[in-house]
């Protein structure tokens, strides 16, 4: 290469986003056969991925849930208690999933309070985190964004489970770190080789899906989080709703949702290579 040529290479891939780098060589539209786990803080916090997770599921991919709290405080009801609102946050998670296709034994929830997941032991949800990646072994690991070489901001939960996942993403490849789920317990140790991060800012966004033939049930799976969006907020009164405003729900769930150049999307920041490195 002559140095003139290496000048002009070198400065196409500095004006080149960093954003652009890092592709998943597959489109994730035509991903098959993949083990996918996503973990979240509260049940709802999957919905932000629901229309790719409805298209990965359909395209025969094997898709795990694991939130780690039960949602038991976010409410504007009086009259709610913990214990009842633990319940319906279980009911309406569970519901949401089977619109999406994800059956109920692939849900798992680690039962930590709402509101307070970053005052817990850390080496305690660490430890179940890396259970569970050890056990699931997954291809794909979906996760909210710890961020790229800067920490995210997230609100309290986000934040938490965004560091919390990403630690256990790192130390479920350590066979002498948590060796007695290896001794005892018959895991073995697991790297996971690619990375979803979803409520990325969006300047570090490098992966659109198109999720257009799944924005309706996206959209109805959005409408079974009762207590969380509508008037069960403020005044919980049952899962139920009439035709009428079940169909007024929906409609109202596809107007939020992303729209680019006609196509509904969701946008997330993918990256593949060793757990150690993911903000790079
Ligand atoms: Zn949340």
């Amino acid at each position: 290469m002559t140095k003139k040529l290496r000048i002009l290479v070198a400065s196409a891939l500095l004006v080149l986003p960093a954003t652009a780098m890092a592709q998943p060589e597959t489109p994730v539209e035509e991903w098959k056969g993949k083990t996918i786990l996503l973990v979240g803080a509260h049940p709802d916090d999957d919905s932000l991925s629901q229309g790719t997770l409805a298209l990965l599921k359909a395209n025969g991919n094997d898709i795990w849930i694991v939130l780690l709290t039960t949602g038991n405080v976010g409410t504007q009801d009086p009259d709610l208690s913990r214990f009842e609102l633990a319940t319906i946050r279980r009911q309406e998670e569970l519901a949401a999933l089977a619109d999406v296709g994800i059956p109920e034994d692939r849900y798992i929830n680690l039962g930590y309070d709402d509101g307070l997941l970053e005052f817990q032991d850390e080496m305690e949800v660490v430890g179940q985190i890396v259970r569970l990646i050890r056990k699931i072994r997954p291809d794909v690991l979906f996760s909210f964004d710890p961020g790229p070489t800067y920490r995210r901001w997230h609100k309290s939960d986000h934040r938490a489970a965004s560091y919390l996942t990403a630690d256990a993403a790192r130390v479920a490849m350590w066979r002498l770190l948590f060796e007695g789920q290896i001794i005892h317990e018959g895991l073995k140790a697991y790297r996971v080789p690619e990375f979803m991060f979803y409520d990325s800012p969006k300047e570090a966004i490098n992966t659109w899906v198109d999720i257009s033939e799944y924005a309706e049930v996206k959209a109805r799976a959005r409408t079974r989080y009762v207590s969380q969006f509508g008037p069960g907020w403020d005044k919980y009164e049952g899962p139920d709703r009439t035709p009428e405003e079940q169909a007024a729900a929906e409609k109202q769930a596809l107007e939020r949702m992303k729209k680019t150049d006609g196509k509904y999307v969701e946008g997330f920041r993918y990256y593949k290579g060793f757990p150690d490195s993911m903000g790079k």
